[in-house]
């Protein structure tokens, strides 16, 4: 009996890394809360066990100290749009721990994501690798999904990939489908579902989702808590979304016309979050060999949009579609946001409370604060003085255990 709680002891210590204490940094507890200058954080068994100027806060004797003076700490950061759906990723089972944690490291840990809803995967492929980061086997987020996505035909710009690495995702043929596939997503582990509402096809076609089929699958996700994103794509994909009860617009939307105050308001009003992707956009443009001044006019146009929802009074939720796109480094997101007239209070909102509060983790994540999980982002520079300071991690520590230090 004995030996087994010491086991269980050590097992726990294990997972959750040893004692540590963050000294002389300048904390930022939450958006909008005051910082505190040469702060002390001590962590206990992955959690914040104190957090305070260094004069009220004492370091228990036999605790590591890592010395972060001259440096910035905010909560974890979230990202909530990701696939798990690179060629390394998509081997979550078979590929070794060395590949994967350098494909997380890329994408994630050394941007201060301690958490990512990946929403658009291979579910059980997801799972897998989420249960070896849990275990400790692999440096890594929490890692929420959706699974496989529901649409009525497959995106033209994933069908060669889906089908070069054997992948079938079936299209949805009615709202008994629809409601149908997402049960089965629920039963099977998903954590929220997503609905392409719009999915562009040939020839700069849209294939569009009836309402009946979004209502359906928004209906059954919701008995089970479920939230729902949308991939818009164009006006008549927002619409079905607002109209079917989706959560969540997965990106702002490229076939929109201008979003006026009147279309903020009916977003607030259908408790509508959204992800910019700002980045997306950029990407995308130079894939398609874009000038730099059509590039440009189509950033301004996404931009406008997120400026139009931010003032509006909407809830942002920070998203890059990373896996998707390979365009790793988070600081144009964050300079294109700051461009859309967001504060620095409002990125972080969007990195942080938001995302924690929309998901139900409010009180485990989201705030550095006593009782929280340690997920936490130390940064060389003040983003209070530069926002893309938040781009420059020099520490990513997940429920106490250091995931991340920059060489
Ligand atoms: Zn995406």
């Amino acid at each position: 009996m004995r030996a087994a709680l010491a086991l269980f002891l050590f097992s726990t210590a294990a997972l959750h890394g040893a004692d540590l204490a963050l000294t002389g940094a300048t904390v930022y507890p939450a958006p909008a809360a005051q910082g505190i200058p040469d702060a002390v954080i001590v962590i206990h068994n992955g959690h914040i066990a104190a957090v305070g100027p260094r004069a009220v806060v004492p370091i228990p004797s036999g605790t590591r100290v890592l010395d972060c003076s001259g440096k910035f700490i905010v909560a974890g950061f979230w990202n909530s749009h990701v696939h798990i759906f690179t060629p390394v990723l998509l081997h979550a089972r078979d590929a070794s721990v060395g590949e994967l944690n350098e494909q997380l490291d890329t994408m994630f840990n050394r941007c201060g994501f301690t958490t990512v809803y990946d929403i658009a995967s291979v579910l059980a492929n997801t799972l897998a690798l989420r249960r070896r980061i849990e275990s400790g086997e692999l440096r890594g987020p929490h890692i929420l999904t959706v699974g496989e996505p529901l649409w009525t035909e497959p995106p033209i710009y994933v069908r060669d990939y889906l089908t070069s690495n054997g992948i079938q995702i079936p299209v949805v043929t009615s709202a008994q489908d629809a409601r149908a596939r997402v049960k089965a997503l629920g039963k099977d582990g998903a954590n929220g579902v997503k609905l392409f509402t719009g999915s562009l096809q040939a020839n700069g076609k849209v294939s569009n989702m009836p309402l009946e089929m979004v209502r359906a699958g928004v209906e059954e996700a919701h008995r089970d808590n479920l939230p729902v994103f949308a991939h818009p794509q164009n006006v008549e994909g927002l619409e079905v979304a607002i109209r079917g009860g989706v959560d969540i617009l997965a990106h702002t939307a490229p076939d929109s016309p201008p979003w006026t105050p009147e279309f903020v308001a009916r977003l607030r009003r259908a408790h509508m979050a959204l992800i910019p992707t700002l980045t997306l956009f950029d990407f995308e443009a130079r894939k398609a060999g874009a000038s730099d001044e059509e590039r440009e006019q189509w950033i301004d146009k996404m931009v406008s949009e997120l400026r139009a929802f931010s003032q509006g009074g909407g809830e942002v939720l920070f998203g890059t579609d990373i896996g998707y796109t390979d365009h790793y480094d988070t600081a144009l997101e964050f300079t294109l946001m700051s461009r859309a007239g967001m504060t620095l209070d409002q990125i972080l909102a969007s990195l942080t409370t938001n995302p924690a509060r929309r998901f139900g983790f409010s009180g485990k994540c989201g705030r550095v604060e006593k009782g929280t999980d340690a997920d936490l982002v130390v940064a060389d520079d003040d983003p209070a003085k530069d926002v893309t300071a938040l781009s420059k991690v020099r520490f990513t520590i997940r429920q106490g255990t250091i995931v991340y230090s920059s060489p």
